[in-house]
């Protein structure tokens, strides 16, 4: 199918993009992998794409001393091969290796992914498990938004009509492990996992297993792998999905928590 027609504008500056964004019907466009698609499905239908990918000021990437900023606008595949990202936040780099395909990574951002909050999608639970800090602008200024509480449900997040996703700051983590399980490597998750440990514990988030990423707090303060399966079960009620039954999901979400065990319980 083609795309409805809609009118197309690319701001030059945020001041701009915000008086945009202000008309009827308007929808920001990043990397469009998601959005194009579902314009050609026609589950979307915007009178406006405010074309966002020329707004230089959101594709930086600095570190700090509260962790790693990364732009919106910064790509899937500039997190994969990023000195920066592998050095402060490698936990990133991993996950961004299970995004999609090469062709979907060169174009697809880190603000597109965290807007759209796909449950199957890696970057909320890396930004879940390290208690990221969601950074929006609006004409108002910026707001900032701990990850736990910007995705709020299916496909919803924190974001207000007239925000945008500027940025999204990780903290450093000690030590980290991403695992996905999916059919073919670049398909969506069937079941992943983002883990954090250091010397305020652990902190290990799930990804397939609900409406949005899930921090499995239980499991995470459990001391042996035995308890903290069986405490897996408080924490997560996966969805089925076509393929796989609920109990197959957390099945495998308990695998992937055996795999990750070592890394999360062992000081280097
Ligand atoms: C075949 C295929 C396989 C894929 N597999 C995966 C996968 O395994 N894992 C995964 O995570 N993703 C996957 N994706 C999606 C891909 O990662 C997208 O790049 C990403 O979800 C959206 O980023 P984008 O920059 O392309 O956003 P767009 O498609 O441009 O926009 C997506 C949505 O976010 C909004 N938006 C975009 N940027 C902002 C912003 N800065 N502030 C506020 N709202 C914004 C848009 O209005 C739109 O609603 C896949 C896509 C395809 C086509």
């Amino acid at each position: 199918m083609k795309a409805p027609s809609f009118a197309y504008a690319k701001p030059r500056s945020l001041a701009d993009a915000f008086d945009l964004l202000e008309r009827p019907g308007a929808r920001i466009l990043a990397g469009g992998q998601s959005l194009v698609p579902s314009l050609n499905m026609r589950l979307a239908s915007p009178e406006l794409l405010v074309d966002i990918g020329g707004l230089a000021s959101l594709a930086q990437i600095s570190a700090g001393k509260a962790g790693l900023r990364i732009g919106a606008l910064v790509t899937h595949a500039r997190m994969e091969r990023s000195g920066e990202v592998a050095k402060h936040v490698p936990l990133l780099a991993e996950a961004a290796r299970h995004v999609a395909h090469p062709a979907i990574r060169n174009r697809g951002t880190l603000g597109g992914s965290l807007a759209l909050a796909d449950p199957a999608a890696e970057y909320p639970a890396v930004a879940l498990a390290l208690e990221a800090t969601i950074v929006l602008q609006s004409r108002n200024g910026e707001r900032r938004v701990a990850a736990s509480a910007f995705f709020k449900g299916l496909f919803e997040t924190d974001v207000r009509e007239g925000e945008l996703v500027a940025a999204a700051e990780f903290p450093p983590a000690e030590r980290s492990v991403f695992l996905e399980l999916a059919r073919r490597h670049g398909d969506y998750a069937i079941i992943g996992l983002a883990g954090v440990a250091g010397p305020s514990g652990r902190r290990i988030a799930y990804l397939g297993a609900g409406a949005t990423p899930v921090l499995a707090s239980h499991a995470s303060r459990e001391k042996s792998l035995e308890q903290a399966q069986a405490a897996l079960e408080k924490d997560l009620q996966p969805p089925a999905d076509l393929y796989h039954s609920a109990a197959t999901k957390l099945h495998l979400a308990k695998v992937l928590l055996s795999r990750a065990w070592n890394t999360l319980s062992t000081s280097h």
